[in-house]
């Protein structure tokens, strides 16, 4: 439980945020900050879903959007569906098939890099605004500023990164290329099974996302916000605001801001809303390391596709992605194979627990977040779809929605983020 909650009976709150995972969290946690009285509503404890469960990398280097392969060879091995970086349900493919092309579209080269062009001012942002809310919320013992490895087995792999190379130089991106030897300074229990890597400087690591996501939601509630559990399809537009039904009974705010991630496309529909809001699936499980074998940071088997994170509950193997139903049963896959590749680079012992995780990246076709007021409600903002880096991006988001929503010169330009692009 994040803290306790007053009641508040009758009290009509500036701002209602929905969803408590990283990117509800921290927009209520600065709602609070600039003073506004907010209300945090989640059907679960705050930081339980997939900002729980992710990788643990805040990006702020990041530049290209993670693409769908576009030649016809690498098409067709994915199709065959016995890749590790990629899994799907043929089932679901219908359902998909539109999403899936737009997506395709969104992947080719130009586009690929306007996007790394338009996200980058929100990337640059991302560990600073991490490491103040971190600073304020005394969660600065999960973070490690030791930057992330992207390993390359082939060199024609790492040679491959050249544009994207010389982009981040343009932007003045801490990326160091690194030979074998240099890298295993850096992980000396790694394995020399590779060509070489790319030593991406400019991000920060943590060592538990979900306690990080939990520590800015406790920062909010010790600042005086209120955490209430309830379900956010009960939300309804009122006279003067939004309502919604919580455990302590109906809150009502001016604004509400949409922050439920995967499941947020189910809320807005009921507005009327349709957005190409899919999911991206994805898996993780903890092992123990092998004898005293440790990692000092997050690292990814690019060739492979698969991230080794060291995290409190040991070294957590998470993997790509999954085109699914996003209720459709577990089917991991993918983590039995990146365990079995993973015997190259590093030695993992037995599983921490039992069962593995899964999670659903909110992915846009265009892998830009949607975010902005809402066309036809006043005083209702999006925040979700944020892909595979809403972790990286929560605090950042908070940011620029915040002083969007006060009407401010913006922190960020939200017009590429604009729901209007969908319709
Ligand atoms: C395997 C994997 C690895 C990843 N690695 C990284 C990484 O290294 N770095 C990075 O930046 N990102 C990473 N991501 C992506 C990142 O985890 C997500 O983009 C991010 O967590 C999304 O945050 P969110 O707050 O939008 O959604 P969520 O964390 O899912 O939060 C949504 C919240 O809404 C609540 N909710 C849903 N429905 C209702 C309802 N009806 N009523 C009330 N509450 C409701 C849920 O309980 C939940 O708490 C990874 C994702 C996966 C799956």
């Amino acid at each position: 439980m994040v803290g306790a909650m007053s009641s508040n009976q009758g009290m009509v709150y500036d701002v209602l945020v929905l969803g408590a995972g990283m990117v509800g969290s921290s927009a209520a946690l600065e709602a609070r900050r600039r003073g506004l009285h907010v209300v945090l509503v989640d059907r679960r404890e705050p930081g339980e879903e997939t900002s729980y469960g992710n990788s643990g990398v805040v990006d702020g280097g990041n530049l290209f959007p993670v693409a769908m392969p576009r030649d016809i060879p690498t098409l067709f091995k994915h199709a065959l569906n016995g890749e590790t970086a990629s899994h799907y349900h043929p089932s679901a493919l219908p359902k998909v098939a539109r999403w899936m092309l737009d997506y395709w579209r969104w992947s080719a080269p130009d586009k690929l890099e306007d996007t790394a062009r338009t996200m980058r001012p929100f990337f640059a942002q991302a560990v600073a605004a991490h490491r103040e809310f971190a600073g304020i919320a005394g969660a600065e013992r999960y973070f490690r500023q030791t930057g992330w490895l992207e390993i390359y087995r082939k060199p024609e792999s790492l040679a491959a990164q050249k544009r994207r190379l010389e982009l981040s130089a343009e932007y003045g991106i801490d990326n160091q290329l690194l030979t074998r030897e240099e890298t295993l300074e850096l992980e000396p229990h790694m394995k020399p099974n590779f060509a070489g890597s790319i030593w991406c400087k400019q991000a920060d690591t943590v060592s538990n996302p979900g306690a990080v996501t939990k520590a800015y939601a406790a920062a909010f509630v010790a600042a005086g916000g209120r955490f209430a559990k309830g379900d956010a399809m009960t939300l309804a537009q009122v006279q003067g605001g939004y309502r919604v039904e919580t455990e302590e009974g109906a809150v009502t705010a001016r604004q509400v801001v949409i922050a439920l991630g995967p499941w947020s496309a189910d809320l807005v529909a009921k507005f009327g809303y349709r957005f190409p809001l899919g999911v991206k699936r994805g898996y993780h499980q903890h092992f123990k390391a092998k004898g005293n074998g440790f990692l000092n940071r997050q690292i990814c088997d690019e060739d492979v596709g698969y991230v080794l994170c060291p995290m409190e509950q040991g070294i957590r193997l998470t993997t790509g992605v999954e085109i699914a139903d996003r209720d459709a049963p577990k089917t991991p896959v993918q983590l039995e194979r990146a365990r079995r590749a993973s015997s190259d680079l590093f030695d993992l012992g037995d599983p921490v627990e039992p069962e593995p995780w899964m999670g659903r990246r909110p992915a846009t076709p265009d892998s830009r977040p949607i975010l902005g007021a809402a066309r036809r409600h006043e005083g209702m903002w999006f925040a979700f779809g944020h892909g595979h880096w809403g972790f990286t991006l929560g605090p950042a988001t908070a940011k620029a929605l915040l002083s969007a929503m006060a009407g401010e010169p913006p922190f960020i330009d939200l017009a590429p983020y604009s729901a209007e692009r969908w319709t």
